[in-house]
């Protein structure tokens, strides 16, 4: 089995992630996120937040609508310029984005020929209101992004930021796309993370400098691992409808180096245009010199899913000791689903079990916490170590007796006494 089937054999069977409407015969490139996979989808978020809004006085948050007015995807040009070139095969039917095919003119499935290009917009469509006509369309937004464009104006009467500053949003982005597949890598809708960073434009050279570090420091501290990351600048025929220079910051996943985040400089395309649009004032005086202009924006463009596949990717390890091939996902803690495991020695002891379930239970009001008292401690070991829960404790029978349990680390395998009243403050600061 290659490292991909491994990782979505263990999202399948620990519960990271299912397969979409799956007792339907399941809806392709859908999927759903199991108990394990909403935390670690959660907790990536967070962490995301927690660096790029909480910790930097200059980003302010946003949560903005999905359904957004449709005329925001005119004057940002989606609907003119948010196309895919379409081909599909004669004889296998099998669909591709012509970007995709890197030149080829025969289908790489089946050696058919191909059909001429067709311009297809990604954009799902849905109606408001009974009628569905022209007047009652609207878009599932491809990006966050327009959603901050259209609250600069609020933002800016609000809060009166002083440029540089940036407004943040994380949420879903729906894309009808043609070419799917590779797991959750490319999925029909997604989670981004994303800012709108709004600059002089005479310094967004340096500002982009400047964040493709940031972007690349924040994923390998969430335990992405920096060989397998490289930047790769779009060249000129490539570039998006809005932007002056992209780069994707692309990761090795087994299928090839692909996009894991992207990065543009969208020049002040998207402000001027929905000041056309809206007929709205959309600029920025600077309060010294009262300079009135309309900002440029850099654009760091994060895939949720993306990073929960390429961290899960780089935490899997398989090694073998003297019980067997261990599999272990050495998650950053920060991250891991379950922080800790508790187990009593054996089950059927009950001051044991007793005594397990109170530590259980003082420590599942600050993180969550696993419970089990299945099968040996070896197995249960195991079973922690493979959904990549950092820490185990095991009361025993010392346990009632001096009221100290072993602690068990997840990357050495080895063990230590702790105090029962020392343990959560001992988690905590490791999570800090
Ligand atoms: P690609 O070239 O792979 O289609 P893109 O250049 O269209 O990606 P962007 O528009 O830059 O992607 O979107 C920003 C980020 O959103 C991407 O870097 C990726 O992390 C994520 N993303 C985009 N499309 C998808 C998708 N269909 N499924 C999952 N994540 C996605």
């Amino acid at each position: 089995m290659d490292l991909m089937d491994k990782i979505i054999s263990l999202c399948k069977r620990r519960g990271f992630v299912y397969p979409g409407s799956e007792i339907y015969g399941g809806l392709a490139n859908t999927w759903d996120y199991g108990p394990l996979g909403v935390e670690l989808k959660n907790n990536i978020k967070k962490q995301w937040w927690k660096n790029f809004v909480q910790k930097r006085a200059e980003i302010y948050g946003l949560d903005g609508g999905i359904l957004l007015n449709p005329r925001i995807w005119e004057a940002s040009g989606h609907v003119q310029g948010f196309i895919d070139i379409l081909v599909e095969c004669l004889k296998c039917h099998k669909r591709y984005r012509l970007d995709h095919l890197k030149g080829a003119k025969k289908c790489p499935e089946c050696g058919g020929s191909l059909s001429e290009p067709r311009r297809f917009v990604p954009m799902f469509k849905t109606f408001i209101g009974p009628v569905e006509d022209t007047a009652s369309v609207a878009f599932l937004r491809p990006e966050t992004a327009q959603a901050i464009f259209v609250n600069f104006k609020n933002i800016i009467d609000s809060f009166h930021p002083r440029l540089p500053f940036g407004i943040a949003q994380t949420g879903k982005a729906f894309r009808n796309e043609i070419t799917l597949g590779n797991f959750i890598f490319r999925s029909l809708e997604f989670e981004q993370m994303e800012i709108e960073y709004f600059i002089r434009e005479e310094n967004w050279e340096s500002h982009f400098e400047e964040w493709k570090k940031t972007m690349e420091d924040w994923v390998i501290d969430l335990g992405v691992k920096k060989e397998n990351l490289s930047w790769r600048r779009h060249a000129d025929d490539e570039l998006s409808h809005y932007s002056k220079r992209t780069e994707d910051l692309e990761f090795n996943f087994p299928f090839g180096v692909r996009e894991l985040y992207g990065l543009a400089y969208r020049t002040d395309f998207d402000l001027k245009n929905h000041a056309k649009f809206s007929g709205q004032e959309l600029s920025y005086q600077d309060p010294e010199t009262k300079e009135t202009y309309i900002p440029h924006v850099i654009e760091p463009s994060m895939g949720v899913e993306r990073t929960f596949l390429a961290v899960l990717l780089d935490a899997y390890e398989e090694e073998s000791g003297e019980k067997g091939i261990r599999t272990v996902l050495k998650l950053n803690p920060k991250i891991a689903p379950f922080k800790v495991a508790v187990f009593p020695l054996v089950a059927n002891k009950e001051e044991l079990v007793a005594k397990a379930r109170e530590i259980y239970e003082t420590l599942m009001v600050e993180f969550p916490v696993a419970f089990d008292d299945r099968g040996n401690i070896g197995k249960r070991y195991f079973s922690q170590d493979e959904i990549g829960t950092p820490w185990c404790v095991t009361v025993d029978y010392q346990t009632l007796e001096d009221n100290t349990v072993t602690v068990r680390d997840r990357d050495t395998t080895k063990q230590e006494r702790v105090a029962v009243d020392k343990l959560l403050e001992r988690f905590l600061n490791y999570l800090k």
